[in-house]
């Protein structure tokens, strides 16, 4: 299997994250995907020729002013007197999305502050002058993930930083600014009538629900941490099953706390299942290892071995599928994890 990655992406390092009420370092940084590198190329993946498919894509799941703000973003900021080292907002807006999730219109204000506000959901996601095209790279990377799928690859894995499933259409949030799961989802429709994307990281995949919750040619289904007390809060929960035409089309599956393998594990069965109803010919796996009970962030009990299960499971659905790096921020926990994800995916897979 191949293994995309783009070195721009390791440009993005943003030196602030607040969890809290404290500033800190930011615990996605470039030394996970440097262990996930060494993990991967240990167990035999070789590396894919990540290309450049240009913005077409990127435009055709996030609103375009959004993408211009992140472009022009740093720039503007250093504008300000006084400015600190990366852009973060003052502010937060008070319109959030409406029940349907659709993407919000430009925002009124003009000005740099106003717009981060609108644009960035919170502190965890600082802009450096390189964070636009590292999450570009991100991007580019499942792109050509996806692409190589297309052109006949049964499966590839898109080692993706930043992340992308909490970035909304035109909102940043939790570390992601490009939704690169929910990009490729959109390319792979070209070939596919039917497109699933699952989510096993331990928090819900707020974004890539919003983006696809009143369509049903693209389902989304992920099991995560409860959210009633957890990141990202404000969804993620059982009773959002999707709107409109694409009522029945998302399933949320949440964990509480303190949950270990066999709920974990039980909950990847029941997605599985309902991948295949939905009928879906290519398969996208928001894969993130930060359920693990050494993750900083984790208040699940999933072992390193679980992995390994839900990796047997996953294999074996046989779909065209591309695994898209989203959480996991224990290095040690990533470099167990993936790896007995990625074996006894591949094992199952080739029967
Ligand atoms: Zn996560």
């Amino acid at each position: 299997m191949k293994l995309f990655f783009s070195s721009q992406q390791m440009a993005h390092q943003p030196k602030q994250y607040m969890i809290n009420g404290r500033i800190t370092d930011p615990l996605e940084n470039p030394a996970r995907a440097q262990a996930l590198i060494k993990a991967l190329t240990e167990l035999g993946l070789s590396e894919g020729a990540t290309g450049d498919a240009g913005l077409n894509p990127i435009l055709a799941v996030h609103a375009d002013h959004y993408v211009e703000f992140l472009r022009t973003a740093y720039d503007r900021f250093m504008q300000l007197p006084n400015h600190g080292p990366e852009v973060l907002p003052n502010v937060s807006a008070y319109q959030g999305a409406g029940q349907d999730y659709a993407a919000r219109p430009k925002p009124r204000p003009v000005g740099v502050l106003g717009q981060a506000g609108w644009y960035i959901n919170g502190l965890s996601c600082a802009m450096t002058e390189s964070t636009y095209l590292s999450a570009y790279a991100s991007a580019q990377t499942a792109i050509s993930a996806a692409d190589a799928l297309l052109r006949g690859e049964k499966a590839a894995f898109a080692l993706c930083r930043p992340p992308g499933h909490h970035a909304y259409a035109d909102r940043a949030a939790g570390f992601c600014y490009f939704n690169n799961a929910a990009i490729i989802a959109q390319h792979l429709r070209q070939q596919h009538e039917r497109v699933a994307i699952i989510d096993f990281d331990t928090h819900h995949g707020d974004g890539t629900q919003a983006i696809f919750y009143t369509r049903d040619d693209v389902f989304f289904g992920s099991t995560h941490t409860d959210p009633s007390n957890y990141y990202p809060h404000y969804s993620g929960y059982a009773d959002e099953t999707g709107a409109g035409k694409g009522l029945g089309a998302n399933l949320n599956l949440p964990l509480a706390e303190g949950s270990g393998d066999d709920a974990f594990i039980e909950a990847n069965r029941r997605l599985v299942a309902a991948v295949a109803d939905h009928g879906a010919t290519a398969l996208v796996i928001s894969a993130g290892w930060d359920a693990h009970h050494q993750d900083p962030l984790s208040k699940l009990a999933v072992t390193t071995q679980a992995y390994g299960e839900i990796g047997a499971l996953w294999g074996a659905v046989g779909l065209p599928t591309v695994i898209v790096q989203e959480g996991g921020y224990s290095l040690s926990a990533v470099s167990e994890a993936a790896p007995s994800f990625m074996t006894t995916y591949q094992a199952n897979r080739a029967r």
